[in-house]
């Protein structure tokens, strides 16, 4: 089968970027999607908090999917539901796309274009080298999601919460209004990893208590969770011996942290960043190979979903600009040729230095970058009463005061074409923490 563009994944980033592919004029183009409905993670989150960018209203999680959805299917966007993509590699400038569902098997897929949009995992108990038995009663937060909001099943009565990421947050809120006791919410490091507005409506409305500097150090119950051993841990994250305390549950959801979901992206030999698990994108999302595009939280993980959709969009604009010639032609114009060696005159790399962990995108090239550009990142710890400063070169060009940073939220500054293009030799772009 030949392809003009293959988007992997239909959640809210695969919608997206479909929809802004279409809609730049790209026909020829498949979603395919492993679960028996578009939307992705959305599904299960049938809180409400969703949109309140895009939309300026609340809408839960199935509504928010269900616009994109509703739109993708007026724009007639072909897809294939229950199709699992196995492998992707490049041959020449063609990506092969190997997917498999029960209807046809195995089909290969000869695209020009494709879009990553495969989301995140979270780490589970195997990843988190807990000790203790394995007994029953122990889920990821979202597996629980998932058991509770779509299968109708109750994951227990007694919970205790280990890490106090969004999902997490949000578990301790839903089980709670299904009649369980959420007993507490540990976190290893010093600050939460989630929302503030998740910590008041969903820890501090209901009692439940948030012990920082916390974990568990032991899991009691053979066949089923009787119990777990929590500790307060030091500066270092090691559990401080004598503050062990037992508390009684037949419940542990794990909460800690999301993974990208980038096996497809490796075995392609995408480049992967070390501190998102996502690949290293440029202005266009584009990965280092050429017409994979990748964003949502495939890319780095996201807060809000309203972001994953705006970056979506963008992915979906510039593949359809690159399969229209658009970005080709572009290049000639610059007379730069192959666009990864010799265009590197124009390229921009954008660095994270005191306190900002990771920035998205990790390069921007100035004869493709619109005239603004969107520029995420997070911070590695909790900052009151600082600015974001953005550097070119030694110059400052932005000085953003904040009230406060955490790690938990996603920050963005908007770099315009106009002041960088008018700066001398620009090699490189610093974003810091300025604290002083
Ligand atoms: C529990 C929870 C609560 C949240 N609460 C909020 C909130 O209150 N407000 C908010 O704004 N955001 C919230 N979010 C974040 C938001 O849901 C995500 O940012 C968003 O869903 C990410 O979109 P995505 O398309 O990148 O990934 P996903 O939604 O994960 O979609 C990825 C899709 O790719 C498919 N896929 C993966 N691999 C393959 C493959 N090999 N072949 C075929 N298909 C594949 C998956 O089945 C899935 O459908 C929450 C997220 C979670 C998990």
């Amino acid at each position: 089968m030949d392809k003009d563009l293959v988007i992997i994944g239909g959640g809210p980033a695969g919608l997206a970027a479909a929809i802004a592919a279409k809609e730049a004029g790209i026909n020829d183009l498949l979603i395919l999607e492993r679960d028996n409905k578009l939307g992705g993670i959305l599904n299960q989150c049938i809180h409400n908090g969703f949109g309140l960018h895009t939309f300026k209203e609340e809408l839960t999680g199935p509504e928010y999917a269900a616009r994109f959805e509703d739109k993708a299917l007026a724009l007639e966007i072909p897809y294939k539901l229950e199709t699992m993509v196995v492998d992707i590699s490049a041959k020449g400038e063609d990506k092969l796309v190997t997917y498999m569902n029960r209807a046809e098997g195995l089909v290969v897929i000869r695209a020009k274009a494709v879009i990553l949009c495969m989301g995140c995992r979270e780490r589970s108990r195997g990843a988190l080298n807990i000790p203790g038995y394995r007994p029953a009663g122990i889920y990821t937060a979202g597996t629980a999601q998932r058991y509770v909001n779509i299968e109708g099943r109750m994951p227990g009565k007694e919970v205790v919460i280990l890490g106090s990421g969004d999902i997490g947050l949000i578990m301790a809120r839903r089980m709670t209004f299904e009649g369980a006791k959420v007993k507490l919410v540990a976190e290893l490091m010093p600050y939460s990893g989630g929302l503030k507005r998740n910590i008041a409506q969903c820890l501090n409305d209901f009692d439940i208590p948030l012990l920082l500097s916390h974990t568990v150090v032991d899991i009691k119950g053979k066949e089923r969770v009787e119990a777990v051993v929590i500790a307060e841990v030091d500066e270092h994250s090691k559990p401080i011996p004598g503050t062990e305390q037992e508390v009684k549950c037949d419940t542990l959801l794990l909460s800690c942290g999301l993974i990208p979901e980038n096996e497809l992206s490796n075995a392609l030999g995408v480049s992967i960043n070390r501190v998102t698990g996502g690949p290293n994108v440029n202005e266009s999302l584009e990965t280092n190979i050429k017409g994979v595009f990748a964003c949502g939280n495939v890319l780095h993980v996201h807060d809000l979903v309203d972001y994953v959709s705006e970056e979506a969009t963008q992915a979906g604009k510039k593949a359809a600009e690159y399969l229209t010639g658009a970005e080709r032609e572009h290049e000639s114009e610059n007379n730069s040729g192959c666009r990864s060696e010799k265009n590197t005159d124009n390229a921009v790399s954008i660095k994270a230095t005191d306190g900002v962990r990771y920035i998205v995108p990790s390069v921007i090239r100035l004869n493709h970058m619109d005239d603004r550009q969107i520029v995420r990142f997070r911070v590695g710890a909790v900052y009151k009463k600082v600015a974001i400063q953005v550097l070119a070169g030694d110059k400052e060009i932005m000085n953003l005061k904040k009230q406060a940073l955490a790690p938990g939220e996603m920050e963005q500054v908007i770099l315009q074409k106009s002041v960088l293009s008018g700066i001398d030799d620009l090699k490189e772009i610093t974003i810091r923490v300025k604290t002083d």
